[in-house]
């Protein structure tokens, strides 16, 4: 089975902490790009079936109905579609969207991941998020109302003053929402953001050790309302879990359409250029070739997930350091499969590493 990642490369504003790519959003160039879009869905000659089709960015809810409609259909035109596709569009929780999400689920959307990131309104100012706490729980709540029963929402963790206590609460809110999926990612501070250079707000966030903090409370509050960690920043309700997410992590093929959308297709690894107006005069998207996928990925990717990987996929060097590691909590070996631990899980990149040999 192959997922669809089709990247949407437009926001009202750009928050000062994002460097992923996306540029203003202007109506005529958005629809330009859906029939780029369009053509390369009807280019690509997949013969697998398509379970999973993904509208990510970027704002795809900055696309109307008719947009996204136009897109489903093509879909549905030049791709084995499964009947039970799973699929997902991000949405900022900005604005009263009854209308809007009504269509959309008719239209064919049966999964919305939503752009909470917290439900502190102090905190939204100081990420510069342009909604409110209320506007997220609202836009879950109409989601829920409108026929959305698989509902995601994304949470940032080790903000600029975000304590155990302004988290808990974010949680508190959480868990009377309709929610099936979270998405729980600390903080980045990427270079050449407007936040790598605002020492004041960098003075207040928190150090490492009180992010792997936030961090486990995150994973142990969330599991206490019945949302199971599935991978390091995933947690999800039984049988919620991101089918299309899952196809990185189980190195699964998957297609990206648009200006810097990634795929991994028949072990090739490419990219489109991040060039909106190259996409949209192209015929069919330039791929430019990252790598092979390579055999360590499968560990890299695997290890993200609660259920780890076989054993047998590491390397005896790798194998020797295992005891030392699961001593100090950082990871379990039951039978003949090796997991993260939450506290493992914390400082992944690490303990990741360590076994890369
Ligand atoms: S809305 Fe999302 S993609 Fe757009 S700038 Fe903000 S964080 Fe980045």
């Amino acid at each position: 089975m192959t997922g669809i990642y089709l990247h949407i490369p437009f926001c009202a504003v750009k928050c000062p902490y994002c460097d992923f790519f996306s540029s203003v959003w202007h109506r005529e160039t958005a629809d330009a790009y859906i029939g780029a879009i369009v053509r390369n869905l009807a280019a690509y000659e997949l013969w697998d079936t398509v379970d999973s089709v993904y509208f990510g960015g970027g704002t795809p809810s900055l696309l109307s109905v008719s947009q996204i409609a136009r897109v489903l259909d093509a879909c549905a035109a030049h791709l084995h579609l499964s009947d039970d596709a799973e699929i997902t569009l991000e949405m900022n929780p900005a604005g009263e969207r009854a209308a809007y999400l009504r269509e959309l689920r008719a239209a064919g959307v049966n999964r919305l991941s939503v752009g909470t990131q917290s439900f502190s309104d102090a905190q939204l100012r100081l990420l510069g998020r342009r909604h409110t706490a209320q506007d997220g729980q609202n836009a879950i709540l109409t989601a829920y109302a409108q026929g959305f029963q698989n509902i995601s929402c994304d949470l940032m963790l080790a903000c600029p003053a975000q304590t155990e206590e302004v988290l808990g609460e974010t949680l508190e809110t959480l868990a009377q929402l309709p929610v099936t999926h979270v998405s729980a990612y600390l903080l980045q501070v990427e270079p050449g953001t407007p936040l790598s250079r605002d020492q004041a707000l960098l003075s207040q966030c928190p150090d490492d050790d009180a992010a792997a903090g936030l961090y486990l409370q995150t994973v142990r509050t969330l599991a206490s309302f019945g949302l199971h960690q599935y991978e390091i920043s995933s947690f999800a309700r039984k049988g919620y879990e991101s089918r299309h997410n899952l196809k990185y992590w189980h190195c699964e093929p998957y297609l990206g359409i648009g200006a810097g959308a990634h795929s991994c297709l028949g072990r090739r690894r490419f990219c489109v250029p991040k060039d909106i107006a190259a996409f949209c005069a192209a015929p069919v998207q330039t791929e430019d070739t990252l790598c092979e996928a390579a055999p360590e990925d499968r560990i890299l990717l695997g290890l993200r997930l609660s259920e780890g990987i076989p054993l047998s996929w590491l390397s005896a060097a790798a194998q020797k350091k295992l005891p030392a590691l699961a001593g100090a909590g950082y990871l379990t070996c039951s039978g003949e499969r090796v997991a993260l631990t939450p506290e493992g899980s914390a400082v992944s990149n690490a303990v990741i590493a360590a076994l890369l040999v």
